[in-house]
């Protein structure tokens, strides 16, 4: 992905992460999806008194994308308010996620030292490589990715079904 149109995404799901409704858990989670049309949708978490009606980040986004006729989506990110690139998206996510994205897409975990409003000429972040150990939190890396097959092998999605 052009390191210019990732960062777009990932100041996207800052943005969104700055509106969680998060008063219960005070954990505040922003995602951002690119779909195949090239639009960025954005999701936070948004929690309710009746803990069971909350939802997660990634699929408010999901759900505002399908809503609006985008159904497939080339790149996730996640970012929390963790300043390690260590929240991954949770297995009801991973599932949801496998509804509307390729086995193949990037799921980015940010930390929430990234530099998001960075001007675009600013520092590049650091990023860990596929197949780098992981978690690694003793180092300067900001960024970790993995496809979404690595996040939930074995899968259980549309394909199963036709
Ligand atoms: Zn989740």
């Amino acid at each position: 992905m052009d390191p210019t149109q990732l960062h777009a995404l990932i100041s996207s799901a800052f943005k969104a992460r700055d509106n969680a409704h998060a008063p219960y858990s005070k954990f505040r989670v922003g995602a951002a999806l690119l779909s195949s049309s090239g639009a960025h949708i954005a999701g936070c978490n948004v929690e309710n008194a009746s803990y069971g009606a909350g939802i997660c980040a990634e699929r408010t986004a999901i759900v505002k994308g399908v809503s609006e006729g985008e159904k497939q989506y080339t790149a996730v990110v996640v970012v929390s308010d963790v300043p390690t690139p260590t929240i991954s998206p949770c297995g009801i996510c991973r599932q949801s996620l496998r509804e509307f994205c390729p086995l193949s897409t990037p799921v980015y975990m940010v930390a929430s030292t990234y530099p998001a409003l960075a001007p675009a000429d600013g520092p590049a972040p650091a990023f860990l490589a596929p197949g780098e150990p992981w978690p690694r939190t003793t180092d300067e890396k900001v960024v970790v990715v993995l496809t979404l097959e690595q996040l939930l092998p074995m899968s259980f999605g549309p394909d199963n079904l036709t």
